[in-house]
């Protein structure tokens, strides 16, 4: 017998779109429920996405600067060595305190979290299946925000030890000795540089004619350039049509089988060649929520599906599958659902690949405004022409601002370069309020700091950058 239960607000899924949501829920006067089968609270993201990867990112950089770029600092390391067991251990540890810190947001917000997988049964009704047995929650309406899945490509079966998604390789506990890299997004060029920097021979392998689709053509041709000199292979244009893994125990390894060129044999390899929206354990087709053509929950501009009471959110509907935009998908609805009228910018949602240089972006790429017909004026500045930069030792990169060539208004801004992922907030703060690359140019940046190159970038439009 199904224990049941009643709220206003049901939520199944715990990661950045369904923990925000139900957070900003509560604040608007919601009782709200959380509906999240694994253990620990996030999701994806926390437990094993962004925050883990950045964990490792931010090791693997420390090793080797160590190694390295430091004496050019005059400090001297001498014996310097990766122990993979020790950043592994503090990698669990900053996903703890994050996934901690959920589950404190939860209480301190009183919402009513519930173990377990999550399907719709009903009007209006969740079932939940979990070890504290089955529950059926009635809520006034029911919020989708369960995320995506791996996915993988024909002839490449995921087996968690030699072919592998990204969740198993942020924990592996010794460094391969070769890895080959399927797509190069960003889960393929951060995972890559992490086990590059760690002493993997890693090779990218893309389907396309360049990386990072999507970005602007011109920063991903440098970014390219970059982690060639970094060490990491690419094979652009490579159609992988297979994967087969031979051998037992520690000499298991794989062939990758490529259309038209020899195959590539390594030790691990990972699969990053996206991810797809995971509805196949909701129960849509129960109650009949219906798909879009690429297999995305159709939801309309208040997140409803053709089902009433039911709405989608984040990796699951339409837009970028980041973080961020779940976030804001969740705000906006509940915010909707309280009354209010709330949106969110989706030609605004930024992008950041967390590589070294960190990659950033928000609006339009330059092939976008062509391809568009959209007339802009353009403005470079390179790091290296920047004093902070300079004294930092992070001189790689640019940025480019676009603007509409008749009005000003910023369209498109596109960074490499140190700290990209922060620099960029500036960028979309300045489009959201629809600023002109001249109100840029004028804002008043502290010297010296990085967000100079930003400034001078916007001044360039006009041609008038000072320090070069
Ligand atoms: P992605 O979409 O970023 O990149 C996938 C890459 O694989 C693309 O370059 C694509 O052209 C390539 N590809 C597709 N099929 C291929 C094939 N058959 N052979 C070779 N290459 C092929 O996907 P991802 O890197 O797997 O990341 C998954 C999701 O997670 C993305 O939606 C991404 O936005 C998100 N994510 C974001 C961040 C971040 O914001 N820093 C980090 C990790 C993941």
């Amino acid at each position: 017998m199904a224990t049941e239960a009643q709220h206003d607000v049901v939520i199944i899924g715990a990661g950045p779109g369904g923990y925000v949501a139900a957070i900003r829920g509560a604040q608007l006067g919601f009782d709200v429920a959380v509906v999240e089968r694994e253990e620990t609270l996030g999701g994806t993201c926390l437990r094993v996405g962004c925050i883990p990867s950045k964990a490792l990112l931010e090791s693997s950089f420390r090793y080797e600067e160590a190694k390295g770029s430091l004496a050019e600092h005059g400090v001297v390391v001498e014996g310097v060595r990766a122990d993979v067991a020790a950043m592994q251990a503090r990698r669990a540890k900053v996903v703890k305190q994050n996934t901690d810190g959920v589950e404190y947001l939860f209480k301190k917000n009183k919402i009513t979290r519930y173990r377990g997988e999550g399907r719709l049964t009903g009007d209006r009704v969740v079932t939940v299946t979990g070890p504290d047995g089955v529950t059926d929650i009635a809520a006034e309406h029911v919020v989708l925000a369960a995320g995506s899945e791996v996915a993988t490509l024909p002839g490449v079966t995921l087996d968690g030890d030699v072919v592998v998604s990204s969740t198993e390789a942020l924990e592996w506990e010794a460094v391969p000795d070769s890895l080959v890299v399927i797509g190069a997004g960003y889960i393929g060029l951060e995972l890559g540089s992490v086990w590059s920097r760690l002493g993997a021979k890693v090779t990218v392998l893309e389907y396309l004619d360049r990386i990072l689709p999507g970005m602007d053509a011109e920063v991903a041709r440098e970014a390219l350039r970059v982690f060639k000199q970094q060490g990491l292979a690419f094979e652009l244009g490579a159609r992988v049509t297979g994967v087969t893994v031979t051998g037992k125990g520690a000499k298991r390894r794989a062939s990758v089988a490529v259309e038209g060129r020899e195959a590539l044999v390594a030790s691990k390899v990972l699969v990053a060649v996206g991810r797809r929206p995971a509805v196949g354990s909701l129960g849509l087709d129960a109650v009949g929520v219906a798909l879009d053509e690429r297999g995305r929950v159709a939801v309309d501009a208040g997140f409803r599906t053709n089902v009433p009471g039911v709405y989608a959110i984040g990796d699951l509907i339409h837009g970028p599958m980041l973080a961020h935009k779940a976030e804001e998908d969740g705000v906006a609805l509940m915010e909707r659902l309280a009354g209010t009228p709330s949106e969110v910018h989706y030609g605004l949602v930024p992008g950041v690949a967390y590589t070294e240089p960190e990659i950033a972006t928000v609006g339009q790429t330059e092939e976008q405004l062509r391809d568009g017909g959209v007339a802009y004026r353009k403005g470079v500045f390179p790091f290296s022409a920047n004093g902070r930069a300079r004294a930092l030792g992070h001189t790689q990169g640019r940025v480019k601002v676009l603007a509409d060539a008749t009005t000003d208004r910023v369209l498109g801004v596109h960074i490499i370069g140190p700290r990209a992922g922060d620099l960029i907030a500036e960028a979309v703060t300045a489009m959201t309020f629809g600023a002109s690359s001249e109100d840029v140019a004028r804002t008043i940046h502290a010297h010296p700091t990085l967000a100079e190159v930003v400034k001078e970038a916007a001044l360039a439009v006009d041609g008038r950058a000072l320090h070069i």
